[in-house]
């Protein structure tokens, strides 16, 4: 159990007691933890893991919660949330920018100032740091393509550059995700300049393939599956016939079958159940082990 009122006392940012996760989640669902904290500061986050750890209470870094699925019986530790790192330093080519800003923001910030090469990010609705985390990208692009160098606090809470090779990206991984217990706290993005108006219209015109093939207006977390190396996620779940399938209020998307959304009041539970069911069904079927993109926390 936390003490809260020694946790309100160390004044490391502001706090939200008690929180459901279903609140900072895009799947709209998750249950209660016992705290959220928004540090103010390096330095405050430093003290924050500093006491954490001295009390031994779990913690989770999210960012704009858009690639998880908390449980329903919630999470019992602190929720550590970067929305005070959104510093954003432009200097020719290089772009330095905090962990908590918001991925979409920045891309069309960038594009519309004649940045080239963040319009694949436009529709993305992670922040910078979950992005990093997970090497988010689209359209034969990701973050290893745009990012130059990385700040991250070590388990050792000792500050380190890590540069583009030690980030280690591959498809949908990082080093971040690789090794548990580092937190990115900003990075600094190369990108070359461009022709505004026509990222912007790469940037629409994505805007309206999207729109016409993602089902954008119900909770989600995005593509549920990794895509294996021969053929795309979203076919083997249709051929195993999962397209439109429902449990509870989860339901596998009429409009892209990688998709799970939340149609009505959904419990993480019920998402589990269908991720659980489309994996058995797809390997019976055609032995192909598919892999959650999206990640589940207890
Ligand atoms: C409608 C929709 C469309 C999507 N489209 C795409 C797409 O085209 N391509 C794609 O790749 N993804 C897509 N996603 C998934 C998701 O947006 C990305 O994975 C995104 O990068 C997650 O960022 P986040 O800030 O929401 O991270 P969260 O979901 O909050 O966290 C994800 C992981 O990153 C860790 N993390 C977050 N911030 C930090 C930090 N500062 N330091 C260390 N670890 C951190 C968390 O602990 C967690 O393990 C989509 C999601 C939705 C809902």
């Amino acid at each position: 159990m936390i003490d809260i009122q020694k946790l309100e006392k160390q004044d490391f940012g502001e706090i939200i007691f008690k929180p459901y996760m279903k609140d900072y989640t895009t799947y709209k669902v998750g249950g209660m933890a016992e705290a959220m904290v928004f540090p103010k500061s390096v330095e405050s986050l430093i003290g924050l893991l500093t006491y954490l750890k001295k009390e031994k209470i779990r913690y989770k870094v999210v960012g704009n919660g858009s690639n998880l699925i908390f449980s329903d019986s919630g999470f019992d530790g602190v929720i550590i949330k970067l929305d005070e790192f959104t510093h954003l330093n432009i200097s020719g080519n290089q772009i330095t920018v905090g962990a908590g800003y918001n991925l979409m923001r920045l891309s069309i910030k960038l594009s519309r100032s004649g940045y080239r090469n963040l319009e694949f990010a436009s529709g993305i609705p992670g922040t910078l740091g979950g992005a990093i985390y997970m090497n988010a990208g689209a359209y034969q692009s990701d973050m290893g393509y745009i990012v130059k160098s990385a700040k991250l606090l070590t388990p050792d809470l000792e500050i380190k550059t890590f540069f583009n090779h030690d980030l280690n990206f591959h498809y949908r991984t990082s080093f971040l995700k690789e090794h548990e217990g580092y937190i990115c706290l900003e990075a600094t993005l190369e990108l070359p300049f461009g022709d505004a108006k026509e990222s912007m219209e790469l940037i629409a015109e994505r805007k309206k393939r999207r729109v016409e093939s993602q089902p954008l207006s119900y909770p989600s977390a995005g593509s549920v599956f990794r895509n294996p190396k021969d053929i795309p996620a979203w076919k083997l779940v249709e051929l195993a016939g999962f397209k439109g399938r429902k449990i509870g209020g989860a339901q596998v998307s009429e409009k892209h079958a990688n998709f799970i959304i939340n149609v009505d009041g959904a419990t993480a539970a019920d998402i589990r159940k269908l991720i659980d069911e489309i994996k058995e069904s797809v390997k019976e079927k055609y032995n192909v082990l598919l892999k959650e993109e999206q990640e589940f926390v207890k």
